[in-house]
């Protein structure tokens, strides 16, 4: 008689990698991936951190970047599933960290509906690291109540972002906004900030941040779009907006000047 066994059902694991830089993995996302025999990776992930995959894993990139279509969604969850229930111990390597605009939150939905537990490990969010790489402490208490990790891309069929509403509650209550995806929405964003906030109001764009490429600008709100066209600032970048940015750092740094700088040339300048 012809038994048909199944393999017993392998392991998920959401992986945050980090903004870039490989050594701001943490320890907890390297084991997972030296264990990993299927990884699935997007496209925001430093393909160094693969350094730490076995040999034999299969690895899988699933990003939309270097003119290739995006991997739908549905496919990738897909492929998850799949792959666990063929025995495999998948990794699900995302940029940042997993459940901040990562869409980590639909995946592990996904694999729970199918019966399958997902592990999540964080990561070091981009916009946190964009901020530090400036040398400004996201929550500096002479400067900000909180921070607002805001994203500058609504999902399609949802209403726009009403930003003269965040602009008044970042103003109001003294939050400083970190907005991601937010470059092909920069001239809504400042009209509508505008409308609430100082035209003097900080904002920094952070391109690449902990990456060997990092660069980014300082400017003022009401000039925000013009200093992103000027320097051809692009994505990914995080904007950065609020009086945090007093805090920054650097001697370039001039709230009336946008300033253009490679924090990169900086560091090795001293
Ligand atoms: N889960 C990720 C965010 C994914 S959304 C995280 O926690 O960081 C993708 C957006 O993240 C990009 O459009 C950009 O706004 C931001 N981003 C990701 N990596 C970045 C980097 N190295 N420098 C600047 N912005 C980055």
């Amino acid at each position: 008689m012809n038994k048909t066994t199944t393999p017993p059902l392998g392991t998920c694991t959401l992986v945050g990698a980090g903004p870039g830089d490989p050594e701001l993995l943490t320890l907890k996302a390297v084991k997972a991936i030296q264990v990993a025999t299927v990884l699935l990776v997007d496209d925001l992930v430093n393909d160094e951190v693969l350094a730490w995959a076995r040999p034999d894993a299969r690895i899988v990139h699933v990003g939309k970047r270097g003119g290739c279509k995006s991997t739908p969604q549905a496919f990738i969850e897909k492929l998850m599933v799949t792959a666990v229930r063929e025995g495999e111990h998948v990794v699900r390597l995302k940029g940042g960290d997993p459940f901040i605009f990562g869409r980590g939150g639909e995946e592990v939905e996904h694999l729970r509906a199918e019966g399958i537990a997902c592990q999540v490990i964080n990561g070091i969010t981009a916009g946190l690291a964009a901020v530090t790489s400036l040398g400004v402490p996201l929550t500096h208490r002479d400067h900000a109540h909180g921070v607002v990790f805001m994203t500058g891309h609504a999902k399609p069929g949802h209403a726009a972002m009403d930003w003269r509403q965040v602009g008044a509650s970042a103003h109001g209550l003294g939050l400083t906004l970190v907005v991601y995806m937010g470059v092909g929405a920069a001239e809504q964003i400042a009209d509508g900030l505008l409308q609430a906030m100082p035209a003097d109001t900080l904002v920094a764009i952070i391109e690449n941040a902990s990456r060997p490429g990092q660069r980014h600008a300082t400017t003022r709100l009401d000039q925000f779009v013009r200093t992103l066209v000027d320097g051809e600032l692009g994505s990914p970048a995080v904007i950065v907006v609020g009086d945090v940015l007093r805090a920054m750092a650097s001697a370039n740094f001039s709230a009336q000047t946008a300033a253009l700088a490679d924090s990169h040339e900086e560091r090795r300048l001293g």
